[in-house]
């Protein structure tokens, strides 16, 4: 939305750059209704759902995603954090339709196991390896667990803490598997998952924040007795497998969304602080070139990993609020993108790996593109991700570990996987994440319901700390932001 001004202006503007423009144009004299401060999916969603207002979105990269961000090599694109969503509900799902994104299911199969040397693909071969390594009574008992404990669970905030699910949120993951005996393969297979999806481990997160993932393994889950044929059972399975991506990955979200978006975006605009000025509020920023802006609104969403809030908004936030802020921790994180002229991994798309090794998952990046995408150029050109997850989210070791000792632990370990790996490679790329995952340590539940209950009054917050940390939650928690927002406008 372009403001009179900018027309009044047009002539003197004419000979200076765009980047003084926007200064000429919003210093001081133009109230914005919203500023949004961070372009990750969480931001980037609150902006499209306030699509009706005066806003402006601050990102300080030059590219919008945050941890949604895609690379490209030689036509192929590749995830630097995000792979692929579950299937996609609302908000997202709307984003998607309206901005006419063609959504991929992950073509099955989508996961596989590696253990000790043996391969096992899909849902079945991840029952086999479980029931293999315990028994199919303490399968059936497990599953049946997780699905009753999972009945009453609802999305973040509008999970209601009381009964069982309460004291989930009391006990970590390892004391909930402990004190149901589960056999020991299911804390060895799913401390990894944990690892890979949240970069902590399973005496790290909360009991209640392992639910969902492992719900989502069970789905549909029917009793198995000792007389049925396993892989009939999981026969139907195959084909669907309930994960979702595009040709150009999940990063063409947010490259659509700030496409929709025009110049209410603005990149390359680090927000240093947010205070009240009167009724009002006023957003401080550095942009490229060292210049310094304040831009004012009436209501604000700071979309940023919840350390940086604190940092930016320190002094409008209500002590409380700073108080749990400053409780969250962030695992760090790191992906590397292997580029090889023949493949490393191609016959599935997430090869997990619980063999106690430095990375948790291997993806292959050309997976949707050889399925759908007939033009990609995926006969001679390979990308291969490595998840690498800390084993500790406190070991922020990963973070300062420099590029080649990293490398060469990744590769010696990837040849003990997949031999002869190591000799295909030709480049790779190392993406580090100071801020990879919020962790859901126990009380965590407890803690989000009580921000979003104390936070209010102009001032709103959005991003994965306040929900669940996956992409599609952050997206929700914007438009929570969003709706908030509008309600408090209303009033
Ligand atoms: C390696 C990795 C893999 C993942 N894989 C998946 C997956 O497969 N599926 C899934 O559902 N989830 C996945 N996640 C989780 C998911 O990426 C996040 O939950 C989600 O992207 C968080 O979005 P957000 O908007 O809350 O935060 P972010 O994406 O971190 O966005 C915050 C934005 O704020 C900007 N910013 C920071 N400081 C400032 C400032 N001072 N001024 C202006 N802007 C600022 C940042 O640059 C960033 O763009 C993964 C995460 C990681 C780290």
């Amino acid at each position: 939305m372009r403001s009179k001004m900018v027309i009044l202006l047009l002539p003197i503007l004419f000979f200076i750059s765009v980047a003084s423009a926007a200064v000429a144009v919003d210093r001081g004299d133009r109230t914005y209704d919203v500023i949004i401060v961070g372009g990750g999916i969480a931001g980037l969603t609150a902006a499209f759902s306030l699509a009706d207002y005066d806003l402006l979105l601050l990102e300080k990269e030059k590219q919008v995603g945050g941890r949604a961000t895609s690379g490209q090599y030689q036509g192929i694109s590749y995830a630097r954090g995000t792979e692929y969503l579950g299937k996609p509900e609302a908000p997202l799902a709307e984003i998607i339709s309206t901005l006419g994104l063609t959504l991929r299911e992950i073509p099955a199969p989508a996961d596989v196991v590696s253990h000790r040397g043996r391969m096992f693909f899909g849902d079945y071969g991840k029952a086999r390896l479980l029931i293999d390594n315990s028994s199919l009574g303490g399968f059936n008992r497990f599953a049946e667990k997780i699905l009753t404990a999972y009945e009453d669970y609802d999305d973040i905030p509008d999970t209601v803490l009381r009964g069982e699910l309460q004291r989930l949120d009391t006990i970590t993951a390892r004391q909930w598997f402990a004190e149901n005996s589960f056999a020991p393969i299911y804390s060895d297979i799913y401390n990894v998952t944990f690892r890979g999806l949240f970069g902590a481990n399973i005496d790290e997160i909360s009991a209640l924040s392992a639910l969902p993932e492992l719900a989502f393994d069970f789905e549909g889950f029917e009793r198995l007795d000792e007389d049925d044929d396993l892989a009939e059972e999981y026969k139907d399975d195959r084909n669907s497998t309930g994960m979702y991506s595009f040709d150009r990955g999940i990063a063409e979200i947010p490259l659509a969304i700030a496409s929709h978006l025009g110049d209410r975006l603005r990149t390359g605009t680090t927000v240093t602080a947010v205070e009240r000025t009167g009724d009002l509020f006023a957003v401080t920023c550095a942009q490229a070139g060292n210049t310094r802006i304040t831009y004012r609104a009436k209501a604000v969403i700071l979309a940023t990993p919840s350390a940086i809030t604190l940092n930016i908004a320190g002094g409008v936030l209500g002590e409380e609020q700073r108080q749990i802020l400053g409780s969250v921790s962030y695992a760090p994180y790191v992906t590397i993108a292997l580029f090889s002229e023949a493949p490393i991994f191609n016959q599935a798309f997430d090869l997990a790996v619980p063999d106690g090794l430095l990375f948790t998952d291997i993806y292959d990046a050309t997976w949707i593109a050889r399925h759908f995408n007939a033009k990609a150029n995926t006969q001679q050109s390979w990308v291969t991700l490595l998840y690498v997850a800390p084993v500790s989210y406190r070991n922020t070791a990963l973070l300062s570990m420099q590029d080649q000792e990293l490398m060469s632990t990744a590769l010696t370990q990837l040849d003990r996987i997949l031999p002869g790996s190591s000799g295909l490679i030709k480049k790779w790329e190392i993406t580090r994440f100071r801020y990879g995952y919020p962790v859901m340590t126990p009380g965590s539940y407890q803690r989000m319901t009580r921000l979003q209950a104390i936070t209010g009054g102009g001032l709103y917050l959005a991003g994965d700390y306040l929900v669940y940390p996956t992409f599609e939650a952050a997206a929700s928690s914007g438009q929570l932001a969003a709706r908030r927002v509008m309600d408090w406008f209303e009033d």
